[in-house]
């Protein structure tokens, strides 16, 4: 969506506050021993209790046979993204990293945001991964800006993970969002600086680093949703709501 009122900004960062709020209190509960069924239920929970809904809950993205069953979405180690939580639930282990994916609505404006988080100690290579996945987020939102090209922000991101040793997943990425869990347009992790369509001024846009350690060629599911790294190899992902602005980005999906 494209913000036109000052009233539509302040629902939009408030918006973020409390999806940032739910994310924070979900990263204190990871755990070895701790279920993804008790995550989804504690992010559905508290996003209820703040009067608001959760949006990916029953949400059918373009392809999918059915609709999502959960409120978050759990992916492990080489679960990729869209992992879900309660249809045959999983126990995190010691060493497993696992992304937390969640979206809201809160009075009527959709925001989504996620995070990479190790469960208890994990390995160099996995701590590397989430590091450069994060930070590849934090480049592509420092570039991002009215009247820039959306290519150089996929190109910073695309940078940030390759120069650390990693590929981005290329059938997966970022989109716009606000009315809709996705708009467009399609914020690909990999791209050229120059090219694309130029950014404006109040667009809502969500970015979504997502690399592996191996190779970049992902396999999707027979439950409709889960995507796997093809080979084995672990992923990370990160995101971000953000607001674009005059001088830059605003990020709204940050406590
Ligand atoms: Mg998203």
């Amino acid at each position: 969506m494209t913000i036109t009122s000052e009233e539509q900004r302040v629902t939009l960062v408030e918006a973020g506050r409390r999806l940032a709020q739910v994310l924070a209190a979900l990263r204190t509960k990871i755990a070895p021993g701790v279920s993804t069924e008790d995550l989804d239920d504690l992010a559905e929970a508290q996003i209820r209790d703040g009067g608001d809904e959760p949006c990916f809950l029953g949400y059918t993205p373009d392809g999918a046979v059915r609709p999502y069953p959960a409120t978050l979405c759990v992916s492990i180690n080489d679960e990729v993204v869209h992992g879900i939580p309660n249809e045959s639930p999983k126990i995190l282990k010691e060493g497993d990293i696992v992304s937390l994916d969640l979206g809201l609505t809160h009075n009527g404006i959709i925001v989504d945001a996620a995070i990479t988080v190790p469960v208890g100690v994990v390995d160099a290579e996995s701590t590397k991964l989430m590091r450069a996945t994060e930070e590849a987020l934090a480049a592509g939102i420092k570039v991002a800006k009215a009247g820039v090209n959306l290519g150089n922000v996929s190109h910073a991101i695309q940078d940030v993970v390759e120069r650390a040793g990693f590929k981005v997943v290329r059938d997966l990425g970022g989109h716009g969002v606000g009315e809709r869990v996705h708009e467009e347009p399609f914020i690909a992790n990999f791209g050229r600086v120059g090219e694309g369509p130029e950014l404006k001024e109040g667009m809502v846009l969500a970015l979504e680093p997502i690399s592996t350690a191996g190779k970049a060629a992902v396999v999707l599911a027979s439950d409709g949703y889960t995507y796997r790294t093809k080979d084995g190899s672990r992923s990370a992902h990160f995101e971000h709501t953000i607001l674009i602005e005059k001088a830059g980005a605003c990020i709204v999906t940050e406590l």
